[in-house]
Order: C-alpha cells, then structure tokens, then sequence
C-alpha cells in the first residue's frame, strides 16, 4: 500500500502542469458503469438474475449500453472560469418550518439573522484560502455549489455564532485544535499532553467545550491504577477470549444480596498504554444489601453534548484525525480525509488482522452518508471536471483518484492506494514533484488534496442521457381517505410544494387516484380541464395515455391546481371502502417506465384488492400480540413476494417510492415499506392520522422530501484497500450485484451501511483506504460521481482500537443489524444478542487492556462508556417491545434500515428537555438547553417537559404545575384541558417566545416537522411518555440502568472466571 501523500503541506510554486484534458483510454472509463442498467428494456419477460451481470471490471461496456446523447448538465465546461450559478444543483430552499393552508405558520420558518450563517468565510489573514482554487488551476474545480449544499440558509445545527467572521480554524499545527475537537482524548499524536486527571469530562460522551458544564461528581476524588501493564497479549495470534456465550437473562434482575455497591474512581492516564480513559467502577465493597440503591445515578455515564460548535480538521499532520461525535455540533475542514458526515468508520484505526477484530468483539464497518448536509460555515464540494478524459482512475481497480494516489517517478507514474498497482500518468495529467515528493501542483487540485470531490461524469458513465426530474403523485381516494380528510391534506400539501419543485422544463409532474380502480388525469394544457382515464382492471394493470398523464410542470400548472383542488370534493360522497394500493402503485409505475422518477404515493387504508392485496394479519382490535407468542415476529416480515418483485422491477427503471401514510388503522406496513426500501425511498407514518395534527407535518415531510439535496438513478460502490475488501451493503437499495448498489434515489438523510471483512493481513503502521463512488443525476440532469476517500492508519495494537472506538457509529452499526434480526428472530434473542454486543466488547477490555486488581470493578474504556447505556436504549426502543402495535415496529425497522448515525442516535436514546422554565434557564448560548437524563427522579409533578427522538415530540405536564406556567406556555388552564389534539400556539410572553422557539430549533437541527403530543400523568398518553425514560426499571420486567451495568458487570465476571 502506497504512503499516504501529505494533503496540507505547503507548496513553494503555482501548478505547473499540463492542463489535464488528455485522453484516457476509454475502456478503463467505461467500466463500472454497466451496472446502471438505466432504463434497460428487458429482453424477455424473465428479469436478469441478480449476478448476471458482467463482471464489474470487465474491460469494456458492452456495446448495447453505449452512451446515449450528451447531457445539457454535463457538456464539459471551459477550462477555466466558473459556471454561471443559475441553478445550483439541488440546491433546497429550507428546511420544514414553515406553515401551509395559508395560516400565520405555528412555528415559522426562521430565517437567520443576516449574517448569521456566513457560508463563506473570510479566511483570516495570512492563512491559505483554504478551498477558493486559484484562477487558472486546472482541471477547473468549479467551486459552484455542490448538490449537498443547500443554500446558506440551510443549517446542519446551529448557526455558528462564535465564528461570525472570525477566524475559524486555529492555525496549523496549534494544539487548541484539539480542545475544540471533543473527540475521546489522546487520539492524537502520542506526544499530545494527555486531558488532565479528574477532570470530568473524559468521564462524558462529548468531552471538551461542553465539560465545563458537568458538576464533578463526589466519587471522582479517588484516583485508582485502572490500567496497568502494556498490552502484550495483543498480536494476531490472541485467540478469542469469549467463553461460549451464556443465557443472559436481561429480563430478569440480578439476584438480590450480592449486588455491590458502586464506587468510581478516577485515573491519570499511563502514559505506556496511551490510555487516558477514566473508567466509572462498580466496585465490590463487601456490602450484603441489595447494591443498586447504592449506585449514584449522578455518577454513572451519561452523554452530555457539547453546547459549542467543535472545529474540525479531517487530517492533521499528516494523520487521520478522529471525528468528532456525530451528534455533536460540527464544523469541517477536509484536509485530505472526507468529512466524517459523509462517511466514517466504526474505528478510527483498522485491525491489522480479522483476529484482532474478533478478540475486540467490535465490528468493522463504515456509515456512508454521501449526500450529507454539510454545516452552512463548511466549505462546499468542489466539483471538478477532466473534460471528455473523465476522472483519472486506477486502470485496476478503477479507484479514483484522490489525495493517498502516490506519484512516483517525477510524476510520470501513481501507485493506487487502493489496490497498489502503479499506473502511468496520463500526459496531460502530468506533474512534476516537488522536494517533498508531492506533485507541485497538490494543493490546487481538489482531487488531490480532499477526501471528497465531485466529478462532472463523461458520457462514458451514462447509458442514456440523464433523466428528468419526474414527480409522480398517487392519492388514496378510498371512502376512509376522504372521511378522515387524509386525501384533502394529501392534496393541500402537493398543491403547496408544486412550487419547491425544481425549476426548469425538465421537471415534469403526474396525479392519479385510487380507490377500488384507479383514475389517471390528461392535464395537457390544449384541454380545458383535466380529463380523468380511469382504469378499471386492477389485476392486470395498464396505463392510459402514456404521454399525456406526466406532463413538465411549465405546461400545467393550472390544471394541477385545479384538480388538487377539486380531488376531495369529487370523491366526497364515495362508498368505495375498498384501496387497490398495489394496482395503483404498478400502473403509475407504467406511466413513469421511460424516464424514472419519484413516486409518491398517499395511503390511508390496508391495501384490499387487485394485484399485491394484504390480508389484515393483525385483526382490528387485537392491537396487543401477546408476549407469549412465539410466532409475533413474523408479522413484521412482508406478507409475501409480491410487493417484492415489484419493487424490483421499479428500481430497475429508476422509480424511487416514498409512501405516506396516514391511517387511524392497521395498514400492514411490514408488506408495505418493501418498496421504499428496494427503491431507495422512504415510509412516513402518520398514526392515528388527525388532520388537526397532522397536516402540518404531512407538507412540511412533502416539502422535505421534494426540496432536500438529492439524486437520481445513482450507483454506488465502496472500495477498500488490499486487505479489507466490503462484506455487505444495509439501507435502501436495491443489488443485482455483489459489489454495486442501486438507488433509483439517494438524499442527504439517508445512509448506507458497509460492513467489512479482512481477506489478507494489514501492515501495521501503513494507512488503510476506504473510497465511496455515487454516479448520479442531479435533479437538474447533470451526471455526477461523488467521490469521498477516507484513510485510516491500522494497528496491531487491541489498547489503540478500543481508544479509537467510534461509540455513535459502533452502536448505529448494531442498530442496524438488530433491526434487521427483529423480523426473523423472536425479541428476547434479538435482545440478548444486543447484550451480549455489548458484554463481549467490554469483556474483551476488561481482559486484555485494563488491569485492575479488584475483580470488583466494571471497567467501561472511555470511548465506548455509554455503550451500555444505549445498549439499554435499545433494549427498551419501540422495535424491540413486544407489547407495541406491529405497524408501529414495523415502521420503526424501516426508519432504522436507512438512518443516519445523527439520527439514529436520538431515536434510541432521546433528548429531555425541561420547558416549565426556559425564560429562566441558563442556555449557554443555543436555543436548547441542556438535556436532562432519561429518568423519572428528573421528571417533577411540578414542571413540564419535552421529550423529542427526531420523529416525535412529548410535552409532559405534571399534576402540580402552576397554573399561570400552564397558561402562559400552553395556554390552557390546567392539565385537564388543552385536548389530545393539541396544538401549540405563540402567546405574547416569554416562556412561551422560548418554548416555540426551542421547538422551531429542534424541528429545525431535526430536518422534521415533530409532531407535538400532550401527555399527562395517569394517562395513557402519560405511560407512553415513561416508557421513554431508559433509565427506569419497567415494572413488567425492564432493568433499570444501574441494575443493567451491574447485570452487565455480573456477566463479565462470570465470563472472566470460567
Ligand atoms: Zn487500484
């Protein structure tokens, strides 16, 4: 493997090079885009079977897959000069904040300070401008917005107030750069000043600007050896240390009269072990009683965001710089590594051997997130183009080019840094190197000095030219649709977000509706009026007038809003109770076949006839499966083939489904969501559908989903250096090979899981590569290749993986595969699993990396101490309850399949927040105040609280809060009133100003319109916003987060002694 070229070092002259429009050989640029199958006509009626296809690095397209004409996005730009930003590649206008149906917003839409949100920074003086390319550089980083930069208006957190044309980046090399990192300490160099012993915050999840906050607690004082000797026992021949694993019961308590009492202690780091953590301790004291009153809550790990923005720099000094967590509050500046939201790795260094993995019991794998928000202070992607030559690749492996490429021989020839063959530099590529061994020309090349470009993609990557923007919608009509006012909300939110469509005659748009048939609308603008085709056979679907029914959304903007308009009223009197979903889905399917395109379809009743009909599996008012059943699970897997198969066929022609669904009922959402999944799409869940509550957030998720940044017919594959190789792809895709995924759409929220394998031995002290590809089309029609490299140095040391631990991806990863385990595996395994996750990573550092002399104490290393914690989150997550509605599991595991890691983490582990009194509470400078833990000793029958996951937002009122609090922030007299539809309004008074503008903040840093729910205590609302708080024991049967650690602390034990 090739050493890594040095991406930030300064340079003594102006490139020198040839421009770069040279002529690369057309068979190794042709390749790895076979796999697009854009649009392919299927040559029989039998599909391709899923490894069918060539192999992926076959040397040549096949000649039935040429490129078709050029596209108007990608006609290669001038060498030099910047493109006249008219119309910024997805670029999306906000954020769901605002209010639809023409009311004063509720929350609205809050547009920043001017100036608030530079998102251009001045460099300061005498630093480099960082990012700006110099005029003339070559090939022309354009630096125009990238389609994950939305305006800069757009915020990925808050706005950033502390750098308000100042300075934003310490100075190279300055060592306050780590103190704003946050990241679990001594990452750094080895000779990087270790955090000071007792301070807090190495105890807490984001050590750093926010640890001033944490009050120290009173066991903190004693100062314990928790680590002692080196960890020789770490080399690739350690066997595995796990005993067979055992029953862990996690239902039930730990035995009464032998739980210790805890004691906490303290540690400076060992300089010899590079260990800096301080380990929380369970100690064994010799108590008798039952130890878990005993235990501090106060003291035990907690996370505790940092409430200022952390600066981050991917590489510094010429290494990989651990990110900060991924809930934190972030700015990046890629200095040759991508920024850690577009990918990051499980650990920030790579086991040399897969046994070295498997003694950590953690796993390797990488979150990749490849449209991501970036923060508005974030420099944008610099999109470079190669002209008709395309990116320089490695004629291999076909790897990009990127900063870890190194050139050799005066620059006439590159090492890959992924699979470590040496190409011959292309002629016109070519760059003299300069006394450092870098090409002279490094720092003015994006590609050569950032861990993410984008490429302007050459007609050798397109099979056709790039599709337009298709927006097709399909509404349910059914006589429940419209009694319960979902097809009138459905209509209303269309008809308003008609306008955050992409502008330009490629946006093309269709309606149909569906009840028992299925009704197509000619909205040609010659007719006077929009002409309804119905389709009657649901069986063997059709559709009518294939050129007539998707129309640019130029021509017929007035027969839309005229038929959105009419669509409830005509169907007002309907008996039809009857929803043929599946036929519906199918034919408009037909009707977006040429192009691709979005489908989004509004559905509010179980789909009951015609092709892909669903039984009602879990009958009407048996919500409630009963624990004892074994067989529960299996309704949370599709109901059969069928929706499958079609799914399938739709990702082949480039149709993404996004289904909304707005039901009071059960609607069999495990059948459902298969198709989102396989399409890249996604599933909204409105339950029970109110119009009160929910037509708000039903267009603010409409807006979301149509303005976000994202792309079309995509193609990605991640690429690792020799050693590593990908074992699996997880989200919403759909795979006909083994090394590609197909996204007929891909958006800035969703992420994809890539778990990886060794297939050879690592060098220890080299770096290890992982390189994403996304070829897609903008929704402007440009063909696009995202590429982002992220380069890691491996280790053979076991003490270094668990320093470098990645806590929120570590879990997220987890997340994922136990949400794919809930379907087919009963939940007391899938719980015992996630357990024993957990057990086995601890074990493995008890064992090999802490010493410790009391056999008494539970060590947790720093990085991963809340591990046990969200473990317990998990545990107790809406997918895993037995006793939740199946629909609502369900909808929980398909959210899972495609979440982002910032995402993730608030959805198992969510924030609390008090509300009773925030015109008094101390904020620190953001708008939310600090998060309270997840437990009811914090929740007073005198205050109010907020509890959000990202998805949905409890108020709690206490049976004792004061009334005029009450009044003032709710505006109802007592807890009694104020309705289950509730709906928060603005009252001219401060804690009320404060409460809506915590919620708007919150939806906002969310990028989702919350639903607000009041709960009270003794009400089912109030249980359900209990159930909630992790940390407390649950009385049928859940431990308490204290009796969990000590569960947990048992196992070790038990394992360690056998
Ligand atoms: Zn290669």
């Amino acid at each position: 493997m090739a050493a890594p070229v040095p991406p930030g070092a300064p340079r003594q002259q102006p490139p020198t090079g040839p421009p770069p429009n040279f002529q690369q050989n057309p068979n190794a640029l042709a390749d790895n885009f076979q796999n697009m199958n854009l649009n392919r006509p299927p040559s029989s009626n039998t599909r391709q079977p899923p490894f069918g296809q060539p192999p992926p690095f076959s040397s040549s397209a096949p000649a039935s897959q040429r490129p078709g004409p050029f596209p108007p996005g990608a006609v290669p730009r001038p060498a030099s000069g910047p493109p006249t930003p008219t119309l910024p590649p997805n670029m999306a206008p906000g954020r769901p904040s605002g209010a639809p149906f023409g009311q004063p917003p509720p929350f609205g839409s809050r547009p920043p300070p001017p100036g608030a949100f530079p998102s251009s920074m001045p460099p300061s003086a005498g630093s480099p401008p960082y990012g700006a390319p110099p005029p003339g550089a070559r090939p022309s980083p354009v630096n125009m917005m990238p389609s994950g930069a939305p305006s800069g208006f757009i915020s990925n957190g808050p706005p950033a107030p502390t750098f308000q044309g100042g300075q934003r980046f310490a100075p190279p090399g300055s060592s306050q750069q780590q103190a704003p990192m946050g990241a679990p300490p001594a990452m750094g160099p080895p000779g990087r000043a270790p955090p000071q012993a007792g301070a807090m915050h190495p105890f807490m999840g984001s050590p750093g600007a926010g640890a001033s906050q944490v009050p120290p607690p009173s066991g903190m004082n004693q100062v314990a050896p928790t680590f002692g000797g080196p960890p020789q026992a770490m080399s690739g021949s350690v066997v595995s240390p796990y005993a067979p694993q055992m029953s862990s019961q996690p239902g039930v308590p730990p035995m009464p009269g032998s739980m210790p009492p805890p004691r906490m202690y303290g540690m400076p780091p060992p300089m010899q072990n590079q260990m800096t953590a301080i380990s929380p301790v369970i100690g064994q004291t010799g108590g008798t009683q039952p130890g878990a009153s005993k235990i501090d809550p106060n003291q035990i790990p907690r996370p505790i965001p940092s409430s200022s923005v952390i600066l981050h720099d991917t590489r510094q000094g010429n290494q990989a710089n651990p990110p900060p967590p991924a809930t934190s509050d972030y700015i990046v500046r890629d200095t040759g590594n991508c920024s850690p939201r577009y990918m990051r790795c499980t650990i920030n260094q790579i086991p040399c051997t897969a046994d070295l993995l498997t003694t950590s019991g953690m796993q390797l794998a990488l979150l990749v997130q490849p449209l991501a928000l970036p923060h508005p202070s974030e420099e944008p992607i610099q999109i470079v183009d190669f002209g008709e030559g395309g990116p320089v690749r490695c004629s291999r492996c076909k790897g990009y080019i990127n900063p870890f490429m190194k050139f050799i021989d005066q620059g006439r020839r590159f090492i890959c840094n992924l699979c470590g063959f040496t190409d011959e530099t292309p002629r016109d590529y070519h760059c003299n190197l300069g006394p450092d061994g870098r090409r002279r020309d490094a720092d003015e090349r994006p590609e050569l000095c950032r861990g993410t470009v984008e490429f302007v993609a050459t007609k050798e990557y397109m099979v056709r030219e790039p599709m337009p923007a298709v927006y097709f919608f399909l509404i349910d009509v059914s006589m429940n649709a419209i009694q319960t006012g979902a097809t009138a909300a459905a209509c209303s939110s269309i008809n308003q977000v008609i306008a955050d469509l992409p502008e330009g005659p490629r946006t093309m748009v269709g309606i149909a509706t569906f009840d028992s048939t299925i009704h197509f609308y000619n909205l040609k603008r010659v007719l006077q009026q929009p002409q309804m085709l119905i389709v009657p056979d649901v069986q063997d679907v059709y559709t009518p007038l294939q050129t007539d029914v998707i129309v640019p959304v130029s021509e017929c903007r007035q027969h839309l809003e005229l038929l959105l308009e009419s669509i409830p009223t005509m169907f007002e009197n309907t008996r039809t109770s009857e929803s043929a979903f599946g036929a519906a889905i199918k034919a408009a399917f037909l009707a977006m076949k040429s192009t691709g395109g979005k489908l989004m379809v509004f559905q509010s009743v179980l789909p009951s006839i015609g092709l892909g009909a669903l039984a009602a599996r879990e009958a009407e008012g048996r919500s409630n499966i009963s624990a004892g059943d074994k067989e529960a699970h299996k309704l949370l897997q599709p109901a059969d083939k069928t929706l499958k198969d079609m799914a399938v066929e739709f990702a082949e022609y480039q149709v993404c489904v996004d289904v909304f669904i707005t039901t009071k009922t059960y609607v069999d959402i495990a059948s459902i969501s298969v198709i989102p999944k396989v399409t890249g799409g996604q599933v909204y869940y409105y339950h029970p559908f109110s119009v009160v509550l929910d037509s708000v957030k039903l267009y603010n998720d409409l807006r979301w989903n149509v303005s976000r940044p994202q792309g079309f017919e995509a193609v990605m594959r991640v690429r690792c250096s020799q050693g590593i190789q990908v074992q699996e792809y997880h989200g919403n895709f759909c795979k006909r090979i083994p090394t590609d995924v197909d996204l007929p759409g891909i958006d800035c929220d969703k992420a994809i899981m890539v778990t990886l394998k060794h297939d050879d031995k690592l060098q220890d002290g080299a770096e290890c590569a992982f390189q994403c590809a996304l070829l897609y089309t903008t929704v402007y029609g440009e063909r696009r290749i995202r590429v982002t490299t992220l380069s890691l140095p491996c280790t053979s040391n076991l003490s270094n993986l668990f320093r470098m631990a990645d806590l929120d991806t570590q879990f997220v990863c987890f997340l994922k595969q136990a949400a794919r385990e809930i379907p087919i595996t009963p939940p007391l395994h899938v719980r015992e699993q996630v357990t024993n996750f957990c057990i086995n990573i601890l074990l493995s550092y008890r064992k090999f990396c802490a010493t410790v002399s009391s056999s008494g104490q539970l060590i947790l290393p720093e990085a991963l101490k809340l591990l046990p914690l969200y473990t317990l989150a998990l545990i107790k997550s809406a997918g895993l309850r037995i006793e939740g509605k199946i629909d609502d599991r369900s909808f929980w595991i398909n959210y899972v399949s495609s979440v982002s890691t910032p995402s993730a983490i608030p959805l198992v582990y969510p924030r609390m927040i008090a509300v009773h009194d925030l015109d008094t509470q101390e904020v620190n400078g953001s708008i939310v105040p600090a998060p309270l833990p997840l437990s009811s000793e914090h929740v007073s029958d005198e205050g109010i609280y907020l509890l959000e996951n990202g998805q949905d937002c409890l108020i709690y009122v206490g049976n004792s809060v004061n009334p005029d609090i009450l009044q003032q922030s709710l505006g109802v007299p007592s807890a009694d009133q104020g309705g289950a539809e509730f709906n928060l309004q603005q009252y001219d008074n401060p804690l009320s100003k404060k409460l809506n503008e915590v919620i708007n903040e919150i939806r906002r840093q969310r990028c989702s319109f919350l639903r607000l729910r009041l709960c009270r205590k003794g009400e089912q609302s109030g249980m359900a916003f209990f159930s909630y708080l992790i940390e407390d024991k649950v009385p049928t049967g859940g431990l308490s987060y204290v009796e969990f650690l000590v569960h947990i602390h048992r196992q070790i034990q038990m394992k360690m002694s056998s």
